[in-house]
């Protein structure tokens, strides 16, 4: 009998294990609480270890072609004032592929892909709809849902970012935790000579701008704020403009345009951290819901459609349902982990408002930079099983 798994979330994780399941031929039903789609932040970076899980999916070509590639994968570091002060290269290969080292793209480009793949492969989305019980039974899963269905599944995947209900309901104890960071983004149109990856560093203040498309940029700024802080939606685009107003060259003529008109979102970042199992009997977290780190390395997304490609691996492979599920949350974590202390500790170097102390981190960058990347990226090849 065809196997059924129920897919709660349609973010980048929901929608591509529902791709990654529907390839090997599981009935997918994929519901998503919004109902329409719809999504927040205005883009993201996806480096060649996310590409690789993109290519693994079948979608990558498309999203590379609706984003915009930074060929040579270099990141281009300024001082506040805009003068240079350091290169960094990604690379471009992971597991014996090559792809583009950096990729920015709108998150809805990004969505229209995957939705396009999941109608292809006659995924039943449902929008609109949540799960509101579930009963976690040895070997099937008996979800009741919002619009007043049940689904008994052999699979749950609990695929609904940080503030997760399948976690709550099966894992009530795991809080996500305020990281003490803010995130500030705004959307722009891209000047045709701006085509570099930049990231523009001062004392407690990061700023980046990245292309998205060939037609737009986004603008990025982390800061330290207070937990609990709250900022009314009317002021985010003053209050983004007088957060990074040191920084001038590139970033100036952007910060500047900002009015209440411009397309601006805040976040207050936010961390999940599970020791694991990720599961309890036939329900999986996945993505976020498991493992949302702090967006300093640009990985929560690529650990996501890694979850969805490795449990589709599993899954092909015949193993019994139990031994891959034991087999996802025994090879998972370590990596997931791994990039949230990396993260972690880039947020917290990156925070030092101490003027000396922040030129003494740049110091140290100068000549660490490209070997901590190089490093980086040899251990998510070594840790991605
Ligand atoms: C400021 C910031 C910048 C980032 N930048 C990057 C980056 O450049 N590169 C990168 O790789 N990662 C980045 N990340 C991380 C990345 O956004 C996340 O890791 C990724 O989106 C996780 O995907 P997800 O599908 O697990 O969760 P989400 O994207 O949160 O998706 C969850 C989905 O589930 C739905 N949902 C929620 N609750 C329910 C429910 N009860 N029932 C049904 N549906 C529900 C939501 O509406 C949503 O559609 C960033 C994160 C932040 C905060």
């Amino acid at each position: 009998m065809t196997p059924r798994v129920l897919v709660v979330g349609a973010g980048i994780a929901g929608c591509c294990a529902a791709i990654a399941l529907a390839r090997i031929g599981w009935a997918v039903t994929l519901i998503e609480k919004q109902s329409a789609w719809q999504f927040q932040s205005s883009g993201i970076f996806v480096y060649s270890n996310g590409l690789a899980q993109f290519r693994a999916l079948g979608v990558m070509d498309e999203m590379v072609a609706a984003g915009f590639p930074i060929a040579d994968g270099r990141n281009v570091y300024l001082n506040p004032d805009g003068s240079p002060f350091l290169e960094t290269f990604y690379p471009s290969r992971f597991e014996g592929n090559h792809q583009v080292p950096i990729l920015g793209i709108r998150r809805a480009d990004m969505h229209r892909v995957l939705s396009r793949h999941l109608s292809e492969l006659g995924v039943e989305v449902r929008l609109g709809c949540t799960v509101e019980q579930l009963d976690a039974l040895p070997a099937r899963v008996d979800a009741q849902l919002s619009d007043g269905s049940r689904v008994v599944c052999d699979l749950l995947l609990g695929a609904d970012g940080i503030r997760s209900r399948v976690r709550q309901l099966l894992w009530p104890d795991i809080e996500p935790r305020y990281s003490g960071f803010g995130v500030w983004r705004s959307v722009h149109q891209r000047p045709a000579d701006l085509a570099d990856k930049i990231m523009m560093m001062a004392p407690g203040l990061r700023l980046g701008i990245m292309p998205i498309s060939q037609s737009q940029l986004y603008l990025f700024g982390t800061v330290p704020e207070p937990a609990g802080a709250w900022f009314a939606r009317e002021d985010w685009a003053d209050l983004m403009r007088s957060r990074f107003a040191v920084f001038r060259g590139p970033a100036a003529q952007f910060l500047d345009q900002l009015t209440a008109q411009s397309e601006v979102l805040y976040t207050a970042v936010e961390e999940v951290v599970m020791a694991g199992p990720w599961h309890h009997h036939r329900v999986l977290l996945i993505g976020d819901a498991a493992h949302a780190s702090t967006p300093f390395m640009g990985q929560g997304g690529a650990m996501a459609v890694q979850d969805a490609v490795v449990l589709g691996r599993l899954l092909a492979s015949g193993l019994p349902l139990d031994s891959v599920l034991d087999r996802f949350s025994e090879a998972r974590p370590p990596i997931c982990r791994f990039v949230q202390e990396v993260s972690r500790q880039v947020g917290v170097s990156g925070a030092q408002s101490d003027a000396l102390e922040h030129a003494r981190i740049l110091d140290a960058m100068r000549s660490t930079a490209q070997q901590r990347v190089d490093d980086f990226y040899a251990q998510l090849e070594r840790l991605h099983r």
